[in-house]
């Protein structure tokens, strides 16, 4: 069994439709594929049907949104409720920041000498419920500044980037709650990968695993070393947290990030639909 749980469509900031995705999966020979995209379940419908088709089976899924002491923390978020009130509502509230946000960057851009308007970011994003940072990069490529969405992160867009700006995220505590709540098993994406490794320390993920409804920590993924691996593994064990591990695809958006490149165990996701309330 070929198990990733961690990839993106472009219904947030992936490149390829659910549909496309769970072709290409299939192609890279998994068995078993989670979409997550960012703060929505919107491809989840597109993503199942294209998936019965293919032979695999779909875990629905959607990575939050979320901060702890100022800096972002990604949850995935496993088989919780679509519909859960609690929920919507705080990604509701996480998209809307997203979308608030554009004007900053694009002032900022601006300011440094690349204009770009709205419309031009808003053509990159399509239908997409969920605009991130990825689209304007996309958006500046299209204007012709730059080559590619790795050159606009390493020059602008990167959290410590000039063009960075600050957006509304659910603090790391509630999410995990609003997941658990809504019948879900709650993952810390890449916990030692850049932007949250300084908060995640290792007494902060002890007491995030006594005092809060968390299921595990992904823990082989492309933004960890070797070494970081091996540690955050062992520490997992000690926690009694879950070890995944994923691609976090993206289509042509993220090079070194292949369907497949990273998997988790079968006994693994066993114990993880053991968690969720997924009929
Ligand atoms: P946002 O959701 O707007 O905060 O943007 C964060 C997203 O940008 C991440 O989920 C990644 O998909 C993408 N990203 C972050 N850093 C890079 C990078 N260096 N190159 C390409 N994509 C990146
Ligand atoms: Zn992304
Ligand atoms: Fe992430
Ligand atoms: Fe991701």
């Amino acid at each position: 069994m070929r198990i990733d749980l961690h990839t993106h469509s472009n219904v947030s900031d992936g490149t390829d439709t659910p549909a496309e995705l769970m072709a290409k999966a299939r192609q890279a020979g998994l068995d078993v594929v989670a979409l997550s995209d960012h703060d929505t379940f919107d491809g989840l419908d597109q993503a199942a049907e294209s998936a019965a088709r293919q032979g695999i089976r779909l875990v629905p899924a959607m990575e939050m949104s979320a901060a702890l002491n100022g800096s972002s923390v990604h949850l995935l978020a496993y088989g919780a409720d679509p519909t859960d009130a609690a929920l919507s509502a705080e990604l509701t509230r996480v998209r809307q920041g997203r979308m608030g946000r554009v004007g900053a960057v694009l002032a900022k851009l601006a300011a440094l000498g690349l204009p770009l308007t709205e419309d031009d970011v808003m053509r990159q994003v399509g239908d997409s419920p969920s605009v991130g940072r990825p689209h304007i990069a996309d958006a500046l490529v299209a204007a012709g500044y730059l080559a590619d969405r790795r050159e606009a992160f390493d020059r602008y867009l990167s959290d410590t980037g000039p063009a960075h700006v600050e957006r509304y995220a659910v603090d790391l505590a509630s999410a995990i709650r609003l997941v658990a709540d809504a019948g879900g098993a709650a993952v810390i994406a890449h916990p030692w990968g850049r932007g949250s490794r300084d908060v995640l320390t290792r007494d902060t993920l002890r007491s995030l695993a006594s005092q809060l409804p968390l299921a595990g920590l992904e823990v082989d993924h492309q933004d960890h070393t070797h070494e970081q691996r091996t540690q955050l593994r062992r520490l997992a064990r000690d926690l009694g947290l879950l070890v995944t591990g994923s691609s976090d695809f993206h289509g042509d958006g993220k090079t070194d990030h292949d369907l497949g490149c990273n998997t988790t165990e079968s006994a693994v996701f066993e114990q993880l639909m053991a968690r969720c309330d997924l009929a």
